[in-house]
C-alpha cells in the first residue's frame, strides 16, 4: 500500500478560509476587528521567523496584529507587567507569549504564562483552558494538535472507536492531543520515553501520532497496515533541513495516510491560531 500524503497547505486552505469568513463575521455582528499581540523576548532567529509567519497570517485574514519586541534582558517581572497592560487592554483579543524564553526568565516560563487572561490565552496552555479541555468543555484548545484533528476531520479520516497510539507526553502537544482523541471517542495510548516495548504498542494503532522530537524515529516495522500516521515532529538535522519524527520513505510504504515533514502539520499550527484568535475575540463580547 502506497499511502495517501496529507499535503498540510490543502488543509490550512481551508481553515483560513473558515477564520476569514469568522472574521467578517464578527465584524458585521459585533463590529470589532479581531486582533493578536505576539510577544517575543530575545534575538532567537527561529522564533523571529514563527513570530512574522503569524504576523503575515493574521494580515492575509483581516486580523490586527501587533509584535511586541522585548530585550533579552528583561526581567520576570517586567514582562508580566507587559503581560498585564495587554491583559487589560480591550482592543487585543489574544495573547502569545513566543517560546522559547531566553534562559535567564525560562525557569519562570510557567508563571509568566499563567498570567495570560485565560479568554486571551490563544496558545491554550492556561491550567483554566487546559481544565476545561480535561473536563470535556474545550474552549480555547493547543494550535497544534487541534490542528491534527481537524486536518484528520477534513480528510475525512474517521476517529471513533479507532485504536490511537500518541508518542510524546507533552504539555504542548501529547497530552491535548489525548484529551481531543479521547473526546472524539477513540481508544487512546499515550507513549513516553520510559514506555517498554514501544513498537509492540505502535503497531496496534490505526491512527498513530508521533510528537517525540527525534528524527526519523518511527520506522516501517513500528506501524500496522493501514495505518494513519502523524508526524508533529519538527526537527532539524542539517542548516536546511527539516525532517519528522517518522522516517517518511519507509512507513509511506505501509501506511494508508501520513503528513509529510515539512508541509504538513506545521503548516495547520498557523491556521489554527487564527481560529482561536477568533474563538478569543467571541468569547470576549459574550
Ligand atoms: P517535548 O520534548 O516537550 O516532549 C517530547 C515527548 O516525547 C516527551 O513526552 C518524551 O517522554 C517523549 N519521548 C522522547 N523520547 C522518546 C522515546 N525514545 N520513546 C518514546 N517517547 C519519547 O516535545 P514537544 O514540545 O511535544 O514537541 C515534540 C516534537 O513536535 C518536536 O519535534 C517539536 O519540534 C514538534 N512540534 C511541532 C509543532 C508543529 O507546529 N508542528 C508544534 C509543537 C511541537
Amino acid at each position: 500500500m502506497i499511502a495517501k500524503i496529507l499535503e498540510g497547505k490543502l488543509f490550512a486552505a481551508q481553515i483560513k478560509e473558515e477564520a476569514k469568513a469568522g472574521v467578517e463575521e464578527i465584524k458585521s455582528a459585533f463590529g470589532i476587528t479581531p486582533s493578536l499581540a505576539v510577544v517575543i523576548v530575545g534575538e532567537n532567529p527561529a522564533s523571529k521567523v514563527y513570530v512574522r509567519n503569524k504576523h503575515k497570517t493574521c494580515e492575509e485574514l483581516g486580523i490586527l496584529s501587533e509584535v511586541i519586541e522585548l530585550p533579552e534582558t528583561i526581567t520576570k517581572d517586567e514582562l508580566i507587567t507587559e503581560i498585564d497592560k495587554l491583559n487589560l487592554d480591550k482592543k487585543i483579543n489574544g495573547i502569545l507569549v513566543q517560546l522559547p524564553l531566553p534562559a535567564a526568565i525560562k525557569a519562570h516560563e510557567e508563571e509568566i504564562l499563567n498570567r495570560i487572561d485565560p479568554l486571551k490565552d490563544v496558545d491554550g496552555f492556561h491550567p483554566y483552558n487546559v481544565g476545561r479541555l480535561v473536563t470535556g468543555s474545550p474552549t480555547l484548545v493547543p494550535c497544534t494538535p487541534a490542528g491534527c484533528i481537524k486536518m484528520l476531520d477534513l480528510a475525512g479520516i474517521e476517529i471513533d472507536g479507532k485504536r490511537a497510539v500518541i508518542i510524546g507526553r507533552s504539555n504542548i502537544v501529547g497530552k491535548p492531543m489525548l484529551h481531543l482523541l479521547m473526546s472524539r471517542h477513540a481508544t487512546v495510548t499515550v507513549c513516553h520515553s520510559h514506555t517498554k516495548n514501544l513498537p509492540e504498542v505502535t503497531r496496534e494503532a490505526d491512527i498513530l501520532v508521533a510528537a517525540m522530537g527525534k528524527p526519523n524515529f518511527v520506522t516501517a516495522d513500528m506501524v500496522k497496515a493501514g495505518a494513519v500516521v502523524v508526524d508533529v515532529g519538527i526537527n532539524r538535522i542539517a542548516p536546511k533541513k527539516l525532517v519528522g519524527d517518522v522516517d517518511f520513505e519507509s512507513v509511506k510504504e505501509i501506511a494508508s495516510a501520513i503528513t509529510p515533514v515539512p508541509g504538513g502539520v506545521g503548516l495547520l499550527t498557523v491556521a489554527m491560531l487564527m481560529q482561536n484568535v477568533i474563538k478569543a475575540a467571541k468569547l470576549q463580547v459574550h
